[in-house]
């Protein structure tokens, strides 16, 4: 039987979180062109992942109520809204699922704290409003040190 991630159970509270406190930006957070968009991913895959196999990128104008997806060796977007946050909730989809493959909720905690680590670190955003904005929706983000560990490890 194929594996299976475990319940995808904060997703809806994800995107809440996301359009209140990330699409408005305490960062930087414009519309990216390809060829930007290929760089970030570049560049946070060799940070990060420490490898020179970053995933395949496309813009797929069939997403229409999605605003992308991602794999480990691929990460799609919508045309419509190429937002820079949006490149890179997708980029620490297609981390996690390379790094770890199905061990953990799509959404869970350890992507969120991943997300949260790629928005403040590539794109400026101030970390207190995201994690105070993620806790008043009940969300669990993984502490940075286990996330860290997990990471190095
Ligand atoms: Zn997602």
């Amino acid at each position: 039987m194929a594996e299976k991630h475990p319940r995808d159970r904060q997703r809806g509270r994800v995107y809440s979180w996301e359009q209140l406190y990330v699409y408005p930006s305490n960062g930087n957070n414009t519309q990216l062109t390809r060829p930007e968009i290929e760089q970030l991913i570049q560049k946070v895959w060799k940070r990060v992942v420490h490898d020179n196999n970053p995933p395949t990128f496309k813009f797929s104008p069939r997403l229409r109520h999605n605003a992308g997806w991602a794999t480990a060796t691929n990460i799609a977007l919508n045309p419509d809204y190429p937002l820079r946050s949006i490149v890179l909730h997708e980029i620490a989809h297609s981390i996690l699922d390379k790094l770890f493959h199905k061990k953990f909720a799509w959404h869970g905690s350890t992507f969120l704290a991943l997300y949260i680590q790629l928005l403040v670190k590539e794109s400026g955003f101030k970390k207190r409003p995201l994690i105070r904005g993620a806790r008043e929706w009940g969300l669990i983000v993984k502490d940075n040190k286990s996330l860290h560990q997990l990471m190095d490890g």
